[in-house]
């Protein structure tokens, strides 16, 4: 099963994703992740694409298609994947469309994490005090959010337009209460039922 999980930036979307994917038995592949790993390690895409991370921007789709299409070819992948930060345009979600339509496979589920920007800016400026992200500064919100509304969230139409089913999820209470939420959703997916 191929879900997508959508959320603004402080949405958990990654903490769920995570937990999320274990229990569904389902690699977790965060685009996000990967980037932070090339940042790490010092690669030549890391470099390239630290800078952006670090400004709230995206980086640019050419680069993100080949990450996502080489994650995706790994074989822990070929049962299905839980993609959490990708597709966040409307040129990714195609790309991603073309090549799951080669391996015959379609996106079963999409899944939006819903939460009020007030929230968000909250949880974003805490995380900056735990974690220290670099793109977790007020500044950096503000355009991850605002990339957000204008890319990512027509993303969501894209799959609609496709017939794909698409769930919101109300991201607002504890980790274990949101996870329960996303995870009927799944699970009635698994059952072939509509969300
Ligand atoms: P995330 O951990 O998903 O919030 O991603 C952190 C940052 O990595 C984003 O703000 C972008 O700069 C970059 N990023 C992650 N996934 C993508 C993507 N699919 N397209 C473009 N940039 C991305």
């Amino acid at each position: 099963m191929i879900t997508l999980l959508f959320g603004p930036p402080g949405s958990g979307k990654g903490t769920q994703a995570s937990v999320v994917a274990s229990r569904f038995g389902i690699p977790h592949v965060s685009t996000g992740e990967i980037l932070r790993s090339e940042v790490a390690a010092g690669t030549a895409l890391g470099k390239e694409a630290a800078p952006i991370m670090a400004s709230g921007h995206l980086v640019p789709d050419e680069l993100m298609v080949r990450i996502i299409e080489s994650r995706l070819m790994q074989p822990d992948a070929q049962s299905g994947a839980l993609l959490d930060g990708y597709p966040r345009t409307r040129a990714q979600a195609q790309a991603l469309d073309e090549m799951l339509a080669r391996g015959g496979r379609p996106v079963d589920v999409v899944v939006a994490l819903d939460v009020p920007e007030e929230a968000l800016r909250r949880r974003i400026l805490r995380r900056a005090e735990l974690e220290g992200r670099s793109d977790d500064s007020a500044d950096a919100f503000t355009i991850r959010m605002r990339r957000y509304l204008a890319d990512t969230e027509p993303v969501l139409d894209h799959y609609t337009g496709r017939g794909v089913r698409l769930a919101h999820v109300d991201g607002i209470g504890d980790i274990d209460t949101v996870t329960r939420r996303i995870a009927d959703v799944l699970d009635k997916v698994d059952m072939g039922k509509t969300p």
